[in-house]
């Protein structure tokens, strides 16, 4: 089997028991709880597109391991090609969920890591590439959604890893075995981490030779002995735990972002695909960085759809879609979205095939993609804001429109024109309201501004790429100066 089905996919998942804490209480049956249970829908809705035939190309590839048809998040990028599907991908996934889908960061990681193995190997004469590859077949032919671990707690960051009062604050290798290394240490921000099979865990950040038990990376089942998770609260979250629908605002789907603490976690030999080699650490930190910057072109575009799409709905709604300051601003938001998508499809197209033969994006372009990432979606939240008007802040709940004696109130003071049903409307509000400041805000806006990296992350790549000297060349050979 290669495609897994979306209740395949959640029967699958279900049998991960996790150590997870959830408002300082353990949580058994993870899965169904209020809070938990509509971010697995996200993910499966990527089982679900990939059995449609509609959008086979878009959805899946071919296996260059295997040979076989599989889920393209699972795959390795071989193309160009292959390259700009992932962002299309992802833009249709944002636009039928309106928030993150979660499956990618471990897609960005497989790819970062193939290279970078691949490269270890020529110069040491190791086996990693052999090992992820053995791995990833496991991967593609079980379809299995991979979380990618980067961010460390990091402590002080005025001090090296191996400088901190606590070494554990960045993960490091604290024994070696015949069989494997014992590794400790957390990684935070883990976006999907309970709707995931397996963690591809990377170091995170550049690493100097006296951090080679930091200079680690390896993969494993997520629910593996010695791994506690604590769930990351968003605002307005104890709204999934009203009965109320639309209060929630976007009911179905929504994002995950979990705290990984690993406790002396046994890591078997044959699934290291980094021990030490910390000259790799850089390359493998840019090129994840690079790709899952990349991704935010195609998922926060999407996203930006429904947003837009609400918006845009809200002013016919409101009875103001012609008026031209409207359009406006309308036609405002849709340049902002467009530039971004434009970015992530442009990195892709100039991407390169790397040693290992993948294919990498365009460094420079994918930081400028993620740098409009930190601000446009931020813009473009305002915006709708703007033309929805004051009520997104003081709609009254669910309940009081229901209620016996206000609810006819209600019903007859948020009455706009003929043929609007308020409660759509009301419904409408509260999908808005969730996005520019709801639980679903944690995704298209601080996610926009840190995660993949925060915005200062990209300039220092930026600078890097931007090769100023070959500028000056130019305008030195314009003006024939020596
Ligand atoms: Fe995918 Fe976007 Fe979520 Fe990252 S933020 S996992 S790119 S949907
Ligand atoms: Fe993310």
């Amino acid at each position: 089997m290669t495609l897994k089905t979306p209740e395949e996919y959640l029967e699958s998942i279900k049998k991960q028991k996790y150590n997870l804490y959830l408002f300082g209480e353990k949580i058994d049956n993870w899965y169904d709880h209020p809070i938990i249970a509509p971010t697995i829908n996200p993910v499966m809705k990527t089982y679900e597109l990939a059995q449609d035939p509609q959008y086979q190309e878009i959805m899946t590839s071919i296996s260059h391991l295997t040979g076989e048809r599989i889920n393209r998040f699972t795959s390795v990028h071989r193309s160009n090609e292959d390259l700009i599907k992932k962002v299309k991908m992802q833009r249709l996934l944002g636009q039928h969920t309106g928030c993150c889908f979660q499956r990618c960061v471990g897609m960005d990681a497989i790819n970062a890591v193939f290279s970078t193995s691949y490269e270890i190997d020529a110069k040491y004469g190791t086996k990693y590439h052999q090992n992820l590859l053995s791995w990833l077949k496991r991967i593609q032919s079980e379809d299995l959604t991979v979380d990618g671990a980067m961010t460390d707690p990091k402590g002080d960051r005025s001090k090296r890893p191996s400088e901190q009062t606590d070494p554990d604050l960045y993960l490091h290798i604290v024994e070696e075995k015949k069989n494997g290394i014992i590794v400790r240490g957390a990684k935070i921000h883990q976006t999907g981490f309970l709707n995931s099979h397996e963690v591809l865990v990377m170091p995170t950040m550049a690493m100097r030779e006296t951090e080679k038990q930091y200079s680690v990376c390896f993969a494993i089942d997520t629910a593996t002995k010695g791994i506690t998770c604590i769930y990351g609260r968003q605002p307005c979250d104890t709204r999934k735990l009203e009965e109320c629908l639309c209060d929630r605002g976007n009911p179905n789907y929504c994002g995950q972002e979990v705290f990984v603490i690993f406790e002396d976690v046994f890591i078997p030999k044959d699934r290291i695909f980094m021990k030490g080699e910390y000259d790799f650490t850089s390359p493998l930190v840019e090129r994840f960085a690079g790709y899952h910057r990349q991704s935010y072109g195609g998922c926060k575009v999407g996203v930006g759809d429904v947003l837009i799409g609400a918006t845009a709905l809200i002013a016919e709604y409101n009875g103001v879609e012609k008026a031209p300051l409207i359009r406006d601003k309308l036609v405002e938001m849709v340049h902002l979205n467009e530039t971004i998508y434009s970015c992530g499809i442009a990195c892709s197209y100039e991407g390169h095939k790397t040693p290992a033969g993948n294919y990498e994006i365009d460094l420079l372009l994918a930081n400028v993609c993620k740098q409009n990432v930190t601000r446009f979606p931020y813009e473009i939240a305002r915006l709708s804001e703007d033309i929805t008007g004051g009520i997104l802040a003081t709609l009254p709940s669910e309940k009081d429109l229901n209620n016996e004696t206000v609810g006819p109130l209600l019903k007859k003071y948020l009455k706009t024109h003929e043929g609007i049903n308020v409660e759509d409307r009301f419904k409408l509000i509260r999908f808005l309201e969730n996005m520019t400041m709801g639980t679903a805000a944690v995704s298209y806006k601080s996610e926009s501004m840190h995660g993949a990296g925060s915005p200062q992350a990209q300039r220092i790549m930026i600078a890097r790429q931007a090769n100023l000297e070959a500028k000056k060349a130019l305008i030195k050979k314009i003006l024939d100066i020596k």
